[in-house]
């Protein structure tokens, strides 16, 4: 059996495919892509439809980080001209979130600049979660503050807390060329606390960091152990004024292939396009689709995304629905395991906690993940380092790619007096 076909059965079963599968995904050929896509969305099909999930992230405090990560343009030492604002007012966010709402969101995303949260600040977001759920209690919220302290996770999942974003964006070895000022397993901590305290756990990773593709396998297998129950994937937006603003790394036939390989190593966990879609994927969007079952809607954390009405439109047009909010996003057995780990405080690694049995009988992990930043962008080492599985060099950018002009600094919605982008 060729290896589209073994990874099709394997999704459809549920099963994860081995390393070598996942290497051999990303060492794919042009001519194969459209086979790829295809084998890939029989999988999304299988397990989410042709649902899609949207979620609108809301920006509650921004810029002024006191961390080093290389890839964010709100990092220590950043000259990025983002906008720069602290802490938003419980209502000022809640306006916001009901704009995404309004344009169809169904998770807002509540993200804040920083190392993490102190307790004053978990008080800040517990009374913007109550303003957001006053006006609509069907919302799901997912809250991004960085490093959790211990009983942080609680304090937020008690105040209504549905999920919590802390992702690994790279692997475990290359971690420490992109932050110096926190450790990879310090993201892990984070992840296993929002876990045990019961709320799910959003999780992901940052491409065109100039990694190699045993990086991107190490931690989307990493992210799968974790039992992330969401793994946004990222496209690095190289801001000018970060130290990464060189790193061009990505076509959108890349793209495609890394987000095929995220969906066969997690058939049944929500896959998310999140920042640089549309810097990235560019015309090719609507074929991430069959891939992925989950975007954000209109703007990210700094920069702006396409309207969201042409979000609403591409979705229509490549003949998806939006999701709605009374419908479940992850299949029943995965839901059953979040339910399950949510009443018992389990927060430890996947292997630890019992396995999700798809319905054909097969595992699939369940325990732990985590968060941190949101979209903001990413990278590691250089371009010149970037290898596919066979040890050839991966397609770089030409100069004419370089798609700077497509990097907009957001000027619009929370922090600011115009309307936001939903
Ligand atoms: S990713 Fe988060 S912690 Fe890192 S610099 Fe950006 S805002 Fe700060």
């Amino acid at each position: 059996m060729d290896l589209l076909d073994t990874l099709t059965a394997k999704g459809l079963r549920g099963e994860v495919p081995t390393r070598e599968e996942a290497l051999a995904v990303l060492a794919t050929t042009d001519d194969e892509l459209l086979d790829v896509v295809a084998a890939a969305g029989k999988v999304r099909r299988r397990w989410f439809g042709r649902r899609v999930k949207l979620n609108y992230l809301v920006n509650l405090k921004s810029g002024l980080c006191p961390e080093d990560c290389s890839y964010c343009s709100q990092r220590l030492g950043s000259k990025a001209e983002i906008l720069k604002y602290t802490w938003l007012k419980p209502e000022q966010a809640a306006d916001a979130a009901r704009a995404g709402v309004a344009g169809g969101a169904k998770r807002v995303c509540l993200v804040a600049s920083g190392r993490g949260p102190t307790d004053r600040d978990i008080d800040r977001v517990t009374d913007t979660m109550a303003a957001i759920k006053d006006a609509d209690p069907a919302v799901e919220i997912c809250v991004c503050l960085g490093l959790l302290s211990d009983n942080q996770a609680e304090r937020l999942k008690a105040a209504g807390a549905d999920a919590y974003n802390h992702n690994l964006n790279t692997s475990e070895n290359t971690y420490g060329s992109i932050t110096k000022t926190h450790t990879y397993a310090d993201r892990v901590d984070t992840v296993q606390k929002a876990h045990g305290a019961g709320l799910s756990a959003c999780s992901g990773l940052i491409a065109g960091m100039g990694e190699s593709d045993e990086d991107l396998v190490d931690v989307v297998f990493a992210l799968r152990e974790l039992g992330s129950d969401s793994v946004p994937v990222n496209f690095l937006i190289p801001f000018e004024g970060t130290p990464l603003a060189k790193e061009w790394n990505l076509t959108p036939q890349r793209c495609l292939r890394i987000l095929a390989m995220v969906r066969f190593v997690n058939p049944d966990t929500e896959v998310r396009i999140a920042g640089g879609r549309e810097v990235h994927l560019r015309s090719m969007q609507p074929l991430g689709l069959h891939i992925a079952n989950s975007i954000f809607l209109g703007d990210y954390l700094t920069s702006e995304g396409q309207a969201g009405q042409t979000d609403l439109d591409m979705i229509k047009d490549a003949g998806f629905e939006v999701e709605g909010a009374g419908e479940a996003t992850l299949p029943r057995h995965r839901a059953d395991i979040a339910e399950a780990v949510a009443a018992s405080g389990c927060g430890t690694t996947a292997s630890s906690c019992g396995t999700a049995a798809s319905s054909s009988g097969t595992a699939a992990s369940a325990c732990g993940s985590g968060g941190g930043c949101g979209p903001c962008g990413g990278h590691a080492h250089t371009p010149a380092e970037a290898t596919t599985a066979e040890g050839t060099e991966a397609a770089v950018p030409q100069d004419d790619e370089l798609r700077s002009d497509l990097v907009k600094v957001r000027r619009r919605g929370a922090g600011t007096e115009l309307a936001p982008n939903a």
